[in-house]
């Protein structure tokens, strides 16, 4: 396991209460949200670890995925839900101090990765500076059981180490199994290697979202000239955002336990709310996604698994947009004879040609890292998780995890929210049961 101290060593004085041990589990931009939550709202001494399989808090956006434009506007990346402004803000200002006056107001720019993970960081290290009783520790190790322990929530290790924690939050995003940073690699190694060959075979993609566009524009980029398939998952080509009226509203939703009654209440939402918006379907799907949650905690599980299974990932797929600019260099890039659209193929991505940019939130792996079944894993609106109904007491989920276990909002927005809910729900003393004691 190893080991790197970002925090001070002597946060806990001699002689002092034993502090609330935290983990992060997944340290993108969800596990880094939920710290920053952490130090600027739980009021108790606590010490954090931050733990990732193989990068270092903000190592999303290094490299080729730091060049990467956000698919969000800067006015929707705060990480401080009480400034909901401060991201665009703080870009307008380090644009400023650079020299670059931006045509249009910071808020409406999508900007490469890199400066949204510099403002990440630097406001974690505010908060830090902030909290002399606070410690934060950096571990890389995959966390691969979690699970009741006497007091608390226990944590192996593949490295065959564990620790016992009062609280952890589950960041994992899209899982081991499709981590962003191993979509890079693979796409930049795959096509060094057919380049070198006398007949290169097509190198194919596979994706829908943000993660397609960028990888397949990168190399594109950086002089690959081959054949590249783009075999589309469900939903097609990722959507650039609209230029309509924001603020489409959804009626409350009924109370029902009916899943035929919620789909025509939606139905009937949407019709109403595209009427009124003159067919801004983006406009009505946020609509949606904003009052899915409180027709969701009314269904019962079977209902609620028909939906995950079926359309939660095509409501995540409606839901996230790229930058107009981006679109417009893909659907530019597909018109040439060299990018070329197939059909996505059933069952799991295994030639050594084709590299997997899908992003499937890793419900199921962390079902798994649980012990229980995937179809019994919830999370509410804190990120709280519950199995078959039943609270998991010292566990939440974060950020693209959490999306894969309850509808949207599938916003950054919505992830700070969570962290920030998830935070203030934590109990003011540590607690004395674990889930399943
Ligand atoms: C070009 C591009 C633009 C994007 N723009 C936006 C945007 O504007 N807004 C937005 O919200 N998102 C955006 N995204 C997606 C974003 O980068 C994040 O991936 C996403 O928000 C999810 O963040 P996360 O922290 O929940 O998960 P991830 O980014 O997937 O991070 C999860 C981390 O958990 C670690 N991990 C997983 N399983 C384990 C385990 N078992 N043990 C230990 N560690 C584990 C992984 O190594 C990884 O570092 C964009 C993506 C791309 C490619």
């Amino acid at each position: 396991m190893f080991f790197e101290r970002v925090a001070r060593q002597d946060a806990t004085p001699a002689g002092a209460q034993p502090v609330m041990r935290i983990a992060i589990v997944g340290a993108g931009p969800s596990g880094l949200a939920v710290a920053i939550a952490l130090m600027r709202r739980l009021p108790q001494s606590f010490e954090a670890w931050m733990i990732d399989a193989g990068d270092a808090p903000g190592a999303f956006a290094e490299g080729a995925g730091g060049a990467a434009l956000t698919a969000e506007p800067a006015r929707d990346l705060s990480v401080l839900p009480d400034r909901p402004d401060d991201f665009a803000r703080w870009l307008g200002d380090d644009l400023v101090a650079r020299g670059i006056a931006p045509l249009h107001g910071p808020q409406d720019l999508h900007v490469p990765r890199a400066l949204f993970r510099a403002y990440l960081l630097r406001r974690f290290s505010e908060a830090l500076a902030l909290r002399r009783d606070v410690r934060i520790r950096t571990v890389r190790d995959a966390v691969r059981h979690i699970g009741p322990a006497a007091c608390g929530v226990h944590i192996g290790f593949q490295e065959g180490e564990s620790a016992v924690f009062d609280h952890v939050f589950v960041a994992t995003g899209f899982g081991l199994a499709h981590r962003e940073t191993t979509s890079w690699q693979e796409a930049r190694e795959v096509a060094a290697r057919i380049s070198a060959m006398e007949s290169p075979p097509p190198l194919t993609l596979v994706g829908n979202g943000p993660r397609l566009a960028a990888v397949l524009l990168d190399l594109r980029a950086r002089g690959f000239a081959g054949e590249i398939r783009v075999a589309v998952a469900p939903g097609g080509l990722p959507h650039p955002h609209g230029r309509g009226p924001d603020g489409a509203v959804f009626g409350q939703p009924p109370a029902t336990r009916s899943l035929k009654d919620a789909f025509r209440y939606i139905r009937q939402e949407c019709s109403d709310a595209a009427a009124r918006e003159g067919g801004q379907w983006q406009a009505v799907v946020d609509a949606a996604s904003a009052r899915l949650g409180v027709v969701w905690r009314n269904l019962p599980p079977a209902a609620r698994n028909r939906y995950r299974r079926h359309l939660l990932p095509l409501h995540r797929h409606f839901s996230i947009r790229i930058a107009r600019d981006v679109h417009r260099r893909l659907a530019a890039e597909i018109e040439t004879d060299r990018t070329v659209l197939v059909p996505l193929r059933q069952g799991p991505v295994k030639d050594e040609n084709t590299v997997d940019c899908r992003e499937i939130p890793a419900a199921r792996a962390l079902a798994g890292m649980l012990g229980c079944d995937p179809a019994a894993l919830f999370a509410d609106e804190c990120g709280h998780l519950l199995s078959d109904g039943a609270p998991l007491p010292g566990l939440s989920a974060i950020g693209a995890v959490a999306s894969g276990l309850r509808p949207g909002p599938f916003t950054f927005a919505e992830t700070v929210r969570q962290a920030y809910r998830g935070v203030l729900a934590l109990p003011s003393r540590r607690p004395t049961r674990a889930f399943g004691g």
